[in-house]
């Protein structure tokens, strides 16, 4: 049961002055509110500014640099409209101050409002961005034109918050004060002697002042009220994640029992030695295996580092042990590719190894479930969907979980709610920071693969305009016929499959114009099985060229392919050029990557590039990209509506997700089912970020 306190708050912002039904539908798209569900006070109130501006910087006109926020008080001299007939040209008026002269500069003015709210010979305070121009100094559409009197209500530091069509900032204020005006005093949530170390103030009055700054310096992510706020909501994850990790762990576990004679023969059976790393992670795992507590273990390793082998030596064991294993891949094209590889392998050492997606149907489907019912099935393979469904397994000892960006915190708490005793492995698909592995993943054990394979090559990645394609195709043709393998990527066009389509539907064309019938074409909307035609002719060799939406993004591995191209790379962001790029180099034949963008680019798309071109090295990348782009992209969640964090910046926040984390599992040592006077304040807190599923986790939940 949500605390009474919070009632306020989840009350929809519907229930406000001043918001109809079309407001509401506004807010919901600025708010980013999925499904049918409104925007709640709550979800406006973590809606925090993008900045503030400075009225009380006023340094005059001939003290304001280029491109800066400046508040002037002029004397308006005279007014030049455009002639008649063009009402293209702008609208100017001239000012002065004492320092010097402006010119205020309007488009499209309709009626005479220009007039009234800029007398002749009269003081007026007028705010806005000066730039200037050949020694004179200009101003585009003000901010605000206001009289002496009216200046001195105005607020002097004035926030800044994202908007959406439909919602000016004007009304969005007016709202948010409404907001404000209802946020309750909350019972303290955070341990005493913490929040004086700190000099935390109280939620709300930290909530409050980041809303209304008194000074520019009130908003600031090093500020008390900002820290506290972003330690509230890590403290609220990090709580949720104890939660989850004390119930899985509680959960009895199989202590399960091999000698490794079937990892034995794997080891004979492969085609490499394993890495170093690789055989650090499996002796891990293994360790987990025997104990009679549950498995929950993350596997971080860069692309290419080889981490689908190590799921097969964690299910060798389990299959010896006398149990099955499941291994769940994100896509159909994954799991197919994943049982291709792993097949000859299982039956080499003689374990029986199945796959099952959504496109079995029928009979055939019918047959592989009983096989897994009976037991006959050592080791199925499929897409999420496996978790979902009605499956059930003789007795399931091992749940793999590959590229497991997709597998979020959610799906881990609805696993240890159904109570199922497997030990699980997850394995994530590119590096993650460490904060964010802290702030996601805090519930689980990691090994990390610092190596890769011996023998692999760094991959050359350049640069390249796309206005040059026609040289890239002529090249690649060359590459090709010496007996090259490609991959050509077309990327999102404004996130509309269509679209799409049509772009990587045309460069098919082209190129197969080029190159003939070398060139295949995979995409989203093609059905498995066609998916699977194509992938095997690139396979085999009989296409040289795939041309391929982001479908391919994820753990395609077809090692003799050694070149990438990614068509308007400036589009994607880093981790998912590291991803698409981890397609090639997987041999030791060498490898190239040729990123093509779009001219002109932005300051941080060529940043972005040009680290591309820099590192090879997985974890550096998804830092940066941390840096550049936000958590959402790095866990290519955002599409996907997990929430990430509302009120913390990683950026400036991240050494407070590790106090966090120890903090949360005090406080579930000591208060394991939150019923001491904070444990109830804690609760709270869950139910305010959302945190609450791991409520129905305690026993008074
Ligand atoms: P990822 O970590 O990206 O999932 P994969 O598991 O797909 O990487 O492995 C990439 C490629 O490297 C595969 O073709 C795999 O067979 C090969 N591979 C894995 N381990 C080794 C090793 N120790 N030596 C050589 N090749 C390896
Ligand atoms: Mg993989």
């Amino acid at each position: 049961m949500r605390p009474d306190c919070l009632t306020p708050l989840f009350a929809t912002l519907g229930n406000l002055k001043g918001i109809g039904p079309r407001a509401t539908q506004h807010f919901n798209r600025l708010l980013g509110i999925p499904g049918d569900d409104d925007a709640r006070l709550l979800d406006l109130a973590f809606h925090l500014p993008a900045s503030v501006i400075d009225r009380r910087h006023q340094p005059g006109i001939s003290g304001a640099a280029s491109g800066e926020v400046v508040t002037l008080r002029l004397i308006v001299e005279e007014h030049f409209p455009p002639p008649g007939h063009k009402k293209a040209l702008p609208y100017r008026v001239i000012c002065h101050d004492d320092t010097g002269t402006i010119e205020l500069v309007f488009f499209h003015v309709h009626g005479n409002w220009l007039e009234r709210s800029l007398p002749q010979g009269e003081l007026r305070i007028v705010s806005g961005r000066v730039e200037w121009f050949n020694n004179r100094a200009q101003m585009v559409h003000p901010d605000f034109i206001l009289t002496e009197q009216e200046f001195e209500t105005h607020p002097l530091v004035e926030t800044v918050y994202p908007l959406t069509a439909g919602i000016s900032g004007k009304i969005l204020k007016k709202i948010m004060a409404q907001v404000l005006d209802r946020i309750p005093v909350l019972p303290e949530w955070q341990n005493g002697p913490w929040l004086e170390k700190q000099a935390f103030p109280a939620f709300r009055t930290a909530l409050v002042s980041l809303h209304t700054p008194e000074q520019p310096a009130d908003f600031d992510p090093e500020t008390a009220s900002w820290r506290r706020l972003a330690y509230d909501e890590y403290l609220a994850s990090q709580l949720a994640l104890a939660l989850v990790r004390r119930m899985v762990r509680k959960g009895k576990g199989i202590a399960h029992r091999f000698d490794g004679t079937i990892a034995t023969r794997l080891r004979s059976a492969l085609p490499f030695t394993l890495t170093q790393s690789q055989q650090v992670a499996i002796a891990e795992i293994e360790t987990d295996l025997q104990k009679p507590e549950r498995m929950l273990r993350l596997v971080q390793g860069d692309v290419g580092s080889g981490k689908t082998i190590i799921a097969l030596f964690a299910m060798a064991a389990i299959v010896e042990s006398g149990y099955q294993a499941s291994m769940m891949a994100p896509t159909e094209l994954l799991a197919r590719q994943h049982f291709a590889s792993l097949k000859p392998l299982a039956d080499a050492v003689g374990m029986s190894i199945t796959v099952l997606t959504g496109k079995d149907k029928g009979k055939a489907r019918k047959e592989i479930e009983n096989a897994i019912a009976s037991g006959e099935v050592d080791i199925v393979i499929g897409t999420h969907a496996l978790f979902q469904s009605t499956i059930l397994f003789r007795n399931l000892g091992l749940a793999v979980i590959d590229e497991q960006h997709r597998f979020g915190v959610h799906q881990r708490l609805s696993l240890a709610e159904k109570g199922m005793q497997t030990d699980m492995l997850v394995m994530t698909a590119t590096p993650i920071p460490r904060t964010l592995v802290l702030s996601y993943f805090g519930d689980m054990d990691v090994s990390v693969l610092t190596e890769k394979p011996a023998g692999r090559q760094p991959i050359d990645t350049r640069t390249l305009s796309m206005d040059r394609i026609d040289d890239v195709a002529t090249r690649l043709q060359s590459q090709i016929s010496s007996g090259a393998k490609a991959y050509w990527v077309c990327p999102l066009v404004e996130e509309n499959e269509e679209s799409d389509l049509t772009s990587a539907q045309e460069r098919h064309n082209m190129l197969q114009k080029l190159l003939g019938d070398q060139v295949e074409l995979v995409h989203g909307r093609m059905k498995p099985a066609e998916k699977d035609t194509v992938m095997q002719r690139f396979r085999d060799g009989k296409a040289r060229i795939l041309v391929a939406t982001t479908v391919i993004e994820v753990g395609v591995d077809v090692p003799d392919a050694t070149i990438m191209i990614i068509e308007h790379a400036e589009r994607f962001g880093l981790s998912q050029l590291h991803q698409l790029r981890g397609r090639v180099g997987r041999s030791d034949a060498a490898s190239s990557c040729l990123l093509l963008f779009k001219e002109p680019l932005g300051l941080i798309a060529k940043e972005r590039l040009n680290i591309m071109r820099q590192t090879d090295d997985g974890f550096q990348i998804s830092e940066k990209d941390l840096e550049l782009r936000g958590e959402g992209d790095v866990l290519g969640t955002r599409q996907s509506g997990t929430p990430g964090f509302r009120l913390a910046r990683v950026e400036h926040h991240k050494q407070l997700i590790e106090v966090a984390r120890d903090d949360a599992r005090l406080i579930i040592e000591t208060d394991p089912e939150l019923v001491s006077e904070r444990g109830k304040a804690l609760r709270v807190l869950l139910y305010l970020f959302g945190r609450d599923d791991a409520i129905r986790l305690l026993r008074s939940g």
